[in-house]
């Protein structure tokens, strides 16, 4: 066994990926014109797999802001808030999440990724059971690694499920630490709020929701808050990668402890912080964010017309309408058919494979943004189309 066997297989998988003629690993994004629109493979491309929810990328004001900031503060902070000490502007924006929020404490790390590994690896220890939605994010799973809780599946979205194994947890139950998500990232479904929240009320135990895709996309700020909910939640998680047009990451709650997880959290303590143009981008989007819901009502809008016309093209999809629309396929050549089909007629999507994705299925996978003009979204749908009966023809053949 030489260190690099353990590739052998995965490079077998992608030399065949290749052989096939299928390059979905290789995209090159060589021009990038506007939220929606790239150009790809020399041509002009309708980006359909941003997570660019409100598509605030280029907004103007958020520019101009991140602009500012590099002239003013520089282009990074070259290492921690614990080495090299914390910017006024990192506390800035910890002040205007944690008043979002309505909480008292927020923490922000330099991903989302690292705050889901940050505030869980430094939460719990082997002596803590995590109990998680099945479908939850590999930042998630990570985060559970590396503190040594044990960690226990719910299947997804199954509040019983939940119940049942908190109840077999007996007393330990009232520190176990519940984690769900807002709209879960491969199929756009959102969590049952209300049911969950009433297990946690029942059992005890703690909860934390990754907002990652919900923020600004739900309401203002979410699940928690539509569900009208925050009562239940003891912490919140998300990024500022996706309806922030930025890269960052949060956690907010009421409970004090937060502040001392500053002191424990390796992927706090150990990693550059966030830089101040990126801080002043986020800082602008969460305004505007609030100040202007019709990005919201677009986005809305965007999402159901994409989530109709897939549904009557008879693609298998996610079980609701939402930002995140994705057709589920069951075997790899159809997969890989449909998605370069896509892309040669000037649509990317995300191409996922298991195990990113539940059940061993492939993902085309939209995220809609409101930057979308009502053409795109049918130029999207065109795609679809197409792509899915030159497909059929193939097999016919
Ligand atoms: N949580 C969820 C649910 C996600 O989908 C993602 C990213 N796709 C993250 C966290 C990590 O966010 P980031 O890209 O900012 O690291």
């Amino acid at each position: 066994m030489s260190l690099f066997t353990k590739f052998d297989e995965l490079d077998g998988r992608r030399r065949a990926l290749l052989e096939s003629g299928s390059k979905p690993f290789n995209v090159v994004v060589e021009r990038i014109i506007s939220p929606t629109e790239a150009i790809v493979n020399g041509r002009q491309t309708i980006m359909a797999g941003t997570n660019n929810y409100l598509g605030l990328t280029f907004d103007p004001e958020c520019v101009a802001a991140a602009r500012e900031a590099v002239t003013r503060e520089g282009t990074g902070t070259t290492g921690s808030r614990m080495a090299n000490g914390t910017f006024a502007s990192h506390l800035a924006l910890e002040d205007d999440i944690a008043k979002f929020f309505g909480r008292q404490f927020a923490i922000i790390f330099s991903t989302g990724y690292l705050a889901n590994l940050g505030i869980l690896s430094a939460l719990t220890d082997r002596n803590d059971v995590i109990v998680i939605d099945g479908d939850c994010h590999a930042s998630i799973y990570d985060g559970c690694k590396m503190g040594g809780a044990e960690v226990i599946r719910f299947r997804h979205n199954d509040a019983d499920d939940l119940a049942k194994r908190m109840r077999r947890l007996g007393e330990s139950a009232r520190d176990a630490l519940i984690v769900i998500e807002g709209i879960y990232s491969m199929l756009g479904d959102q969590a049952p709020m209300s049911e969950i929240a009433a297990v946690k009320r029942e059992y005890g135990g703690y909860l934390l929701v990754d907002e990652a895709h919900s923020l600004g996309v739900l309401g203002e700020r979410g699940l928690v808050e539509m569900a009208d909910e925050h009562a239940s939640v003891d912490f919140i998680t998300g990024t500022f990668s996706k309806s922030l047009g930025a890269t960052g990451g949060f956690c907010v709650s009421d409970l004090p402890q937060l502040d001392l997880i500053r002191l424990s959290s390796r992927p706090y303590v150990f990693t550059a912080s966030m830089c101040p143009s990126v801080i002043a981008s986020t800082r602008t989007a969460l305004r505007v964010l609030q100040q202007r819901p019709e990005l919201r009502d677009a986005l809305w809008r965007n999402a159901n017309r994409l989530y109709a016309q897939l549904s009557s093209l008879g693609y298998e999809l996610g079980p609701h309408p939402s930002p995140v629309v994705a057709a589920v396929v069951s075997d790899i050549n159809e997969a890989l058919a449909l998605w370069d089909g896509l892309l040669a007629r000037g649509v990317y999507v995300n191409l996922v494979f298991p195990p990113a994705t539940p059940k061993g299925c492939y993902l085309l996978r939209c995220s809609v943004s409101a930057a979308h003009t009502i053409e795109q979204i049918d130029k999207i749908c065109a795609a679809f189309a197409d792509a899915q009966k030159d497909f059929r023809a193939s097999t016919a053949a």
